[in-house]
């Protein structure tokens, strides 16, 4: 079995659901809530999905179908703890993530630390090897334009010994 796996995910969702942002885990005050079958937590989302593509174990379509009613309104987190069980069965640790959001708002900046501290306890992994970082679009397209948020994630996985 190889030593390191290396993957890739993205997100994006749509804001304008009625409920409060969250995004690595964290809910964030005043900021508008995205829309999605889940709790709509793109970074987590990304995540699972760079995770899930290293250990080349499917995606989040596959576990978590959006047609399940089980996964209505889901709390992510649950399901990126399910995801780091499967991974760990199959013989992997995460060694690092590194994740881009990408929105005009909010700024992430003030809740990047506590983004990074729950999303290292649900990789079960230190905090110094999770970064989030948050960039604007410049305004362009869709995601400048405020209509929601897109999340690009690696992930490397590292053989359990
Ligand atoms: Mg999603």
């Amino acid at each position: 079995m190889d030593t390191f796996r290396i993957g890739h995910g993205y997100d994006s969702h749509r804001f304008g659901a009625n409920r409060p942002l969250k995004l690595g885990g964290v809910e964030i005050p005043g900021a508008p809530g995205l829309r999605g079958h889940s709790d709509a937590d793109a970074l987590l989302h990304a995540i699972i999905d760079a995770v899930l593509g290293a250990a080349a174990l499917g995606d989040i379509g596959s576990h978590f179908p959006d047609t399940d009613p089980a996964w209505r309104d889901a709390d992510s987190a649950l399901l990126l703890a399910t995801v780091v069980r499967e991974v760990r069965t199959a013989g992997w640790r995460v060694g690092n993530i590194d994740a881009t959001v990408i929105c005009e708002r909010p700024k992430l900046r003030p809740h990047v630390a506590a983004m990074r501290e729950r999303i290292a306890a649900l990789l079960e992994c230190p905090v110094e090897a999770v970064f989030v970082k948050g960039k604007t679009n410049e305004g362009m397209d869709a995601i400048g334009q405020g209509e929601g948020l897109a999340v690009h994630c690696v992930a490397l996985l590292v053989q359990a010994g």
